[in-house]
């Protein structure tokens, strides 16, 4: 291989594949510790979503920089040495398919799966553009084990509204089958054009926003293999998906 190619395969992004660190299920009895630093993050894609170490606020990745919504609101640039216990990221390379306007969240959900067409595949959602009202929730996680369990820990969440608002909504759609390994439905953050509001979304009435939709072929699971506590959890899969739908839905 000479340099050229070489350079040419450095340069290249993998925009087939979903990438998740960890399962949405370990969060379920509290594995919350972070197992993947956002540096390692980001050798797997330029966008995303996660949460930080103890489910310390919502993640939100985009263009490559990595912003974090706390329980008081507040968004700010995270470092790279910090530390996900979960998130999906994947390298931008989505298409406009749609422009959507006054649209309830209920509505948003369906006009984003008819404009798809198929409820059996993942696919990243980028919906940019004004909204006349966002609802969203930021956990108030501790940054120190020993660590709660999701239920217990996403009770402590604060909820937060913006009025006419302009920003993007983004994040993932993944099939119910696979519910437990990863968030079932929607799973999306918003964060404002001023990047001063955001979080997760709990509910959101669109203005006019124009819909990007980028579908993905392959799915990669990476699990934190190393971590004492992963390994020798018993994970209850019932309770699994009873909590997963309670505190992410
Ligand atoms: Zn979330």
């Amino acid at each position: 291989m000479n340099f050229t190619q070489r350079e040419c395969v450095i340069l290249t992004h993998d925009t087939q594949t979903l990438y998740q660190h960890g399962t949405l299920a370990l969060l379920v009895p509290g594995l919350l510790a972070g197992t993947q630093t956002v540096g390692e993050l980001m050798h797997h894609g330029d966008t995303g979503i996660g949460t930080l170490t103890g489910l310390n606020g919502e993640l939100i990745m985009r263009a490559g920089h990595v912003y974090q919504v706390n329980a008081d609101g507040a968004v700010r640039e995270v470092d790279a040495d910090e530390r996900v216990p979960f998130a999906n990221v994947h390298f931008q390379d989505d298409h406009q398919v749609a422009t959507l306007t006054g649209l309830d969240y209920a509505a948003l959900c369906d006009q984003i799966a008819a404009a798809v067409g198929t409820q059996n595949i993942f696919y990243a959602v980028r919906l940019v553009g004004t909204f006349a009202h966002v609802q969203t929730r930021a956990v108030r996680g501790r940054t120190t084990p020993p660590f709660a369990t999701l239920a217990a820990t996403a009770a402590t969440q604060s909820i937060f509204n913006a009025e006419h608002v302009e920003g993007t909504l983004s994040g993932y759609y993944s099939p119910a089958l696979y519910g437990g390994a990863t968030s079932p439905g929607f799973h999306l953050h918003f964060l404002s054009a001023d990047r001063q509001f955001g979080g997760h979304v709990l509910d959101a009435q669109v203005g006019n926003a124009t819909l990007f939709i980028q579908e993905f072929s392959d799915f990669q699971l990476h699990l934190p293999t190393t971590d004492a506590s992963f390994r020798q959890e018993q994970f209850d899969t019932a309770q699994v998906l009873r909590d997963i739908n309670q505190a992410e839905h």
